[in-house]
Formats: structure tokens, C-alpha cells, sequence
């Protein structure tokens, strides 16, 4: 069943923040799990070696199953690295292997070194399966595997967690988007930061929020993921917190920003300003 509108295209995300355990494979895998819950299609690419995505949809990701690595160096095309995820007919998953850790480096003498990731999804024409939304989770670098999620995606998705020194690094990830939309890909813009992590007991989560809600204005998501054990509990389980307790506060707030995102669409946020005056 649809409940929220499909995009008019199919929109392309790359979730970064080069800082590590700020959420963005959970916050990858659950929008995912939210969106596809909501009757979209959706494609997860994990670019992350450590394959924390993958096992949260419960896909399978042992060295040699065909990932994103054989994906980048050009072995294989889009359909024979395409897994479903078990819990939902609408989540599709790209894994991410060990084997993916060396490719950082081996990209570095391959032609096309950034734009290896958006060939490979541009050409095996990911549309025959539908896709609403793709989802790229990147590692916790702004090294060669990030660039290919931006080059890749229309689209960035900044996770920030309510803690201490949340905007640290956020002023170089900014520069490095600039870099990429000057030289590689000029349709790339923040469209999303998402608040992670939220203890609404602390003052400290209410003061991150606000400091990030005026930083980044209108891209900000109303909806905020509260810190909650099942959220954190649900990948050990091979699942997203939609399946693993769908009534709880984590799921829901993740069901919200779902919902968020998709009525708000790819807008940039110049246009989402004068849209919402
Ligand atoms: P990243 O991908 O940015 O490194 P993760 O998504 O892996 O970050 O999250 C880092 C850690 O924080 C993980 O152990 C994850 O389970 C936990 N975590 C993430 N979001 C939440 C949340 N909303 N509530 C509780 N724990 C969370
Ligand atoms: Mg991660």
C-alpha cells in the first residue's frame, strides 16, 4: 500500500558524515525500512566495509558474495549484486563485503576513479526494478568510497547526533560536497539533516538541536530519532527497528521522518524556503 507520494524520480541519497557512530547506518537502514513500509521501492547501497548495513537488513555479506566492491572495480553489474532484504518485499540491498576495505585504494589508478559507483548504477539501469529511492550508507571518511556515493547521488542526507561537538567536522564535509558539485556533480545539495541519537531528559540534546536547527534552517527534519534501546538492539536480530518492534518510539520516529522526506521531496533548500513562505 502507498501511503506517501512517490517522487516524481527516482531520488538518490547519500547518507555522510565522515565522523564514526553518529547513525548513519541506522539511519540508512530504518528511512529505508520506513519508505519501503510506506510502499516505496527502495535500494540501499552499502559502501561501508564494515557491512553494518547489510546485516541490519539481514542480507547476506560473507567475502565473495557480489557486493558493492566487484561493483566498483567493474567485475560485475547492478542485477548480480541486488539482494532482498528478507523482511520487506519493497527493500533491496547492494552488501557491502570485507573485500570493499582494499578498494579505497585500489580505485586510486582506475579510470573514472569517482565516478565508478554512478556508472555502475546509471548502466545496468536500476529503474527496471522500479526504484523509488536509493540510499548509499557511506564509511566514516570523506575518502575515495564517499566521493563515489556523492557523485552518485542528487541528493546528501547528514546525520547529527544530539551530543557534544555535534557540528564538529560538518564545516569540512560541507567543503567537501562543494568540491564534488564544482568539479563532478553540480545537481549535489544537502537536502536532509536528520537529528539522531535525541535524549529529550538532557538539556544538552535540546541546545544540539537548536544550535543545528539554526546552522542548517529548513533542511533540518522536524522529526527527531530519540535514543532508544531497540534501535540499537534491532541490527543483532538482522532487522531494522520496524521489524523488530514496530510500535516503538524508534520506529515510529523513523516511520515520521519517512513520511517527512517524502512530502517534502528533492527540493534544495533555497526552493524549500520560498516554498514555505
Ligand atoms: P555510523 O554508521 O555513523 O557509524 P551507527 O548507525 O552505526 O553510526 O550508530 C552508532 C551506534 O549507535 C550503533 O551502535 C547504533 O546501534 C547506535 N545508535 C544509532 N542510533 C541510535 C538510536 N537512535 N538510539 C540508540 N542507539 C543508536
Ligand atoms: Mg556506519
Amino acid at each position: 500500500k502507498v501511503t506517501v507520494p512517490k517522487p516524481h524520480e527516482q531520488r538518490i541519497i547519500t547518507v555522510a558524515n565522515q565522523k564514526g557512530g553518529v547513525g548513519k547506518t541506522t539511519t540508512t537502514v530504518n528511512l529505508a525500512a520506513a519508505l519501503a513500509h510506506q510502499g516505496m521501492k527502495v535500494l540501499v547501497i552499502d559502501l561501508d566495509p564494515q557491512g553494518n548495513a547489510s546485516t541490519a537488513l539481514g542480507v547476506e555479506h560473507h567475502s565473495g558474495i557480489p557486493s558493492t566492491y566487484e561493483l566498483l572495480i567493474g567485475e560485475i553489474k547492478v542485477q548480480d549484486a541486488i539482494q532482498q532484504s528478507p523482511h520487506s518485499d519493497n527493500l533491496l540491498c547492494i552488501p557491502a563485503t570485507i573485500d570493499l576495505a582494499g578498494a579505497e585504494i585500489e580505485l586510486v589508478s582506475m579510470v573514472a576513479r569517482e565516478a565508478r559507483l554512478k556508472g555502475a548504477i546509471q548502466e545496468a539501469n536500476i529503474a527496471g526494478y522500479d526504484i523509488d529511492y536509493v540510499l548509499i550508507d557511506c564509511p566514516p571518511s570523506l575518502g575515495l568510497l564517499t566521493i563515489n556515493a556523492m557523485v552518485a547521488a542528487r541528493e546528501v542526507l547528514i546525520p547529527i547526533q544530539c551530543e557534544y561537538y555535534a557540528l564538529e567536522g560538518v564545516g569540512q564535509l560541507i567543503r567537501n560536497i562543494g568540491l564534488v558539485q564544482s568539479h563532478l556533480n553540480p545537481e549535489l545539495h544537502v537536502s536532509t539533516v536528520v537529528l539522531t541519537m535525541y535524549d529529550g531528559r538532557t538539556k544538552l540534546a535540546d541546545q544540539v538541536a537548536e544550535e543545528v536547527r539554526s546552522h542548517f534552517g529548513d533542511v533540518v527534519l522536524r522529526s527527531v530519532i530519540p535514543r532508544s534501546v531497540k534501535v540499537s538492539e534491532a541490527p543483532g536480530y538482522g532487522m531494522t527497528v520496524l521489524d523488530y518492534d514496530p510500535g516503538s518510539r524508534g520506529a515510529l520516529s523513523y516511520l515520521d521522518a519517512g513520511r517527512e522526506m517524502a512530502a517534502r521531496g528533492a527540493a534544495r533548500p533555497a526552493a524549500l524556503t520560498e516554498g514555505a513562505q
